[in-house]
């Protein structure tokens, strides 16, 4: 489905000896000052570091998602953290 050379290819991170493994990650973006939230964006995500690899089309389809701007599935509160 993607160019990733598989569910073991190792972290990028250097001296770090993680493995990326599929997950499901929440992604944001700031497209024009607002705040939007994706989740279950499909990622690599290493085990050790946390370092996050995105494919070339999930970046892409994420900015369809942003552009579109249709009605969101889901509404969640926002706190600045500031304020608290
Ligand atoms: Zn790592």
């Amino acid at each position: 489905m993607t160019e990733c050379s598989g569910p073991s290819m190792k972290c990028t991170i250097v001296g770090c000896a993680g493995k990326y493994e599929d997950k499901k990650i929440i992604q944001t973006a700031r497209p024009a000052g607002r705040l939007v939230v994706i989740e279950n964006v499909p990622a690599e995500v290493c085990s050790i570091c946390g370092d996050i690899l995105l494919a070339p089309d999930t970046v892409r389809r994420m900015e369809e998602i942003v552009r579109e701007a249709r009605e969101p599935d889901r509404m969640a509160p926002v706190y600045e953290y500031a304020r608290w």
